[in-house]
């Protein structure tokens, strides 16, 4: 009987791993400088957490959630997402009594059952941070900077940053009305999805993908032109702050982003080397929320970064930059692989990655496989070797080769590798 990973999830394997630790590595570093800490949220949460805050009649909550009972009959549901159970998080353990702002990041897989498809997954990872206490225009511009400078730092450049303002509750209602009208002529053109969505939620109608609705919602009033004094003067200074620091965006009037749970700003970084799923990285405010479930009115931002899409698009970057072995110690007899052994432990414990030899073979075997897992260099030891207290070595990317005495080992290292970092 053989088994397979279940439809649209995937095993993340060596080499592509390392891109993955590289993206993490990064990310815990650019965070640190902001200040955002980590947090370990859970995989489950209650089911109403997710349809609360994410909206009952968005995509996710209607059609995407791998949602089950538990064995005493609640309802659980696999995130689909981190800032719902990271609210949850923030006002359970009463963080709003800290010192504002509290700036936190997660990262691990969430779930969502989509059609899978090249950059759309059944389970996918995302990393996500959570800023919660600022209402200024300030922190929408560092934490998008923040993403620039991570993303920058793994060494993307070729992105873009598209940004919009959806407004706040007083100025939404107005905005709605004036999309209505708009849409109530040539409703019945539109696909099935945005009629449902004239009545449920007529601002997704603008995030609709299908070909036909993108040309009849030409020329619907944008979201701009609606936008309350406060909201404008709000997306006003970011984009100044932005224009400060020299980061160029382009300004999006249909970026709605598929959860309710917004307000005003909402982002999004897309690069052009993804074909359809081309969004790396989403966020935005969602002002409303900590109140919502149950804290103090609390402002707050976040954005979640795709880590597949990131993965494949550096995967064409580095290609050839993954570690592999520094040294092969290869062994001819029982003793000389007792001594291999010996000799291998010394060497790890001073921070280089050592394969040694676990099964006897001829010589000209282990170093073919010493090559064939890219290790640099070589330490041969057999009979003679042992009995002289010697070893032989090789390098083997560029093919030298020489006899050294054991104790002075460290001399070859020097000369034909560097240290793994650790
Ligand atoms: P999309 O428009 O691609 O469906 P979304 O608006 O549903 O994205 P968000 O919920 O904002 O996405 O998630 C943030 C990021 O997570 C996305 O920009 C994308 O990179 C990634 N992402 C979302 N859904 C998936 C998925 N099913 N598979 C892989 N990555 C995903
Ligand atoms: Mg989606």
């Amino acid at each position: 009987m053989a088994y397979n990973a279940l439809k649209g999830i995937q095993d993340i394997l060596p080499p592509d791993i390392h891109i993955w630790q590289k993206i993490e590595s990064v990310a815990r570093e650019v965070f640190q400088r902001y200040g955002f800490q980590e947090i370990r949220i859970p995989i489950i949460e209650s089911t109403d957490i997710f349809i609360r805050s994410i909206g009952e009649t968005t995509d996710i909550v209607e059609k995407e959630m791998y949602t089950f009972p538990d064995k005493a009959g609640r309802s659980i549901t696999m995130r689909p997402e981190g800032t719902a159970p990271a609210v949850r998080c923030y006002v359970e353990h009463h963080l709003y009594n800290l010192p504002s702002p509290q700036k936190f990041f997660y990262s691990g897989p969430m779930f969502r059952y989509e059609r899978p498809q090249k950059g759309r997954f059944r389970q996918f990872y995302q990393i996500g941070v959570e800023a919660f206490g600022v209402s200024q225009p300030s922190i929408d511009a560092e934490v998008i900077a923040m993403l620039k400078n991570l993303l920058e730092g793994i060494g993307l450049k070729e992105v873009n940053f598209e940004l919009n303002s959806i407004g706040c509750e007083k100025c939404r209602p107005d905005y709605k009305n004036a999309l209505l009208k708009f849409f109530e002529n040539r409703l019945s053109d539109f696909c099935p999805d945005c009629q449902r969505r004239y009545n449920t939620n007529p601002l997704r109608i603008l995030d609709c993908k299908v070909e036909r609705c993108i040309e009849l919602r030409k020329g619907a009033p944008a979201v701009a032109e609606h936008l309350c004094g406060n909201c404008r003067e709000h997306f006003n200074e970011l984009v100044s702050r932005l224009d400060l620091m020299k980061i160029s965006y382009t300004l999006n009037p249909n970026l709605v982003r598929g959860l309710d749970y917004y307000t005003r700003t909402t982002f999004e970084v897309t690069s052009e080397h993804l074909g359809a799923q081309k969004a790396v990285a989403a966020g935005g405010r969602y002002d409303r929320l900590v109140e919502e479930f149950g804290g103090p009115s609390t402002p707050a931002i976040g954005f979640a970064i795709g880590m597949e899409r990131i993965a494949t698009l550096l995967k064409e970057i580095w290609s050839d930059e993954h570690p592999s072995p520094k040294i092969f110690i290869a062994t001819l007899g029982k003793e000389a692989e007792i001594e291999g052994f010996r000799i291998a432990e010394d060497l790890r414990a001073k921070g280089f990655w050592v394969e040694p030899n676990y099964a006897g073979a001829s010589l000209k075997s282990q170093l073919r496989k010493a090559d064939r897992i890219g290790a640099e260099l070589a330490l041969i030891i057999g009979e003679n070797e042992l009995k002289a207290g010697k070893i032989q070595w090789k390098n083997l990317k560029k093919g030298e080769q020489g006899e050294v005495e054991i104790k002075d080992i460290q001399a070859i290292l020097t000369d034909n590798i560097q240290p793994s970092n650790p």
